[in-house]
């Protein structure tokens, strides 16, 4: 399953950011998810949740940004994102496009507990 092995990673990003004693503090990963990264959000988020339990990171859980999938036309350098990947323009029909996002998967933020209370 692609979902439990981009789990585990994200869990490996966790243990090499944040200090050992620190882990159990850990309450939010932040993960920014493109339309087209290949990742079901609630699948990932059930295999984080399996292999975390049982471990310091229990209390962790994901938080999504979904990212859209863009494009760029060449031809036209108009801009269109869309759900379905679809990669000619709208606009002039053009094959000529580029990708802008769409296919992100990484960790952009890991919330502790004691920093939440510190901003609050
Ligand atoms: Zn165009």
């Amino acid at each position: 399953m692609h979902e439990l092995s981009v789990a585990q990673s994200i869990l490996d990003i966790v243990h090499q950011s944040v200090p050992q004693d620190e882990l159990a503090d850990v309450r939010i990963v932040r993960v920014k998810v493109g339309t087209f990264s290949g990742v079901v959000a609630d699948s990932l988020d059930f295999c984080f949740s399996a292999i975390s339990a049982e471990t310091p990171l229990a209390k962790a859980r994901l938080e999504f940004e979904h990212i859209p999938f863009a494009v760029e036309c060449r031809q036209c350098q108009k801009t269109f994102e869309n759900d379905i990947g679809f990669v000619v323009c709208p606009v002039c029909g053009g094959v000529d496009t580029a990708v802008l996002s769409g296919r992100e998967l990484q960790v952009t933020e890991i919330e502790l507990e004691n920093e939440k209370d510190k901003i609050a």
